[in-house]
């Protein structure tokens, strides 16, 4: 960097001192978790006193999401073992 664009080592850390990360704010939410101002409750999916969020509904897709992908690996896990598995004891024989 050419001497002339160069920023002093004062100008640097004035731009700075407005970087620094700030606490996330949390409030409790009615139902007694903390939940973060301005988001629906995390716990019973409750914003401003209306239910916004199907918390239920919500656990059980991730469920199903999970189930699906471990079935995935599973299958693909055993597939390929079975192929080594056959591949090693072919080569032993
Ligand atoms: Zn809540």
């Amino acid at each position: 960097m050419v001497v002339r664009m160069r920023v002093n080592r004062s100008k640097t850390g004035k731009r700075r001192s407005h970087h620094g990360l700030q606490k996330a704010r949390v409030s409790t939410c009615a139902c007694g978790a903390l939940r973060q101002s301005h988001r629906a409750c995390p716990n019973c999916g409750k914003y401003n006193g209306r239910v916004a969020v199907d918390i239920v509904a919500r656990a059980q897709r991730e469920q199903r999401r999970t189930k699906k992908k471990q079935k995935e690996l599973r299958e693909s896990g055993q597939s390929s073992e079975t192929k080594e598995t056959k591949e090693t004891t072919a080569a032993k024989a």
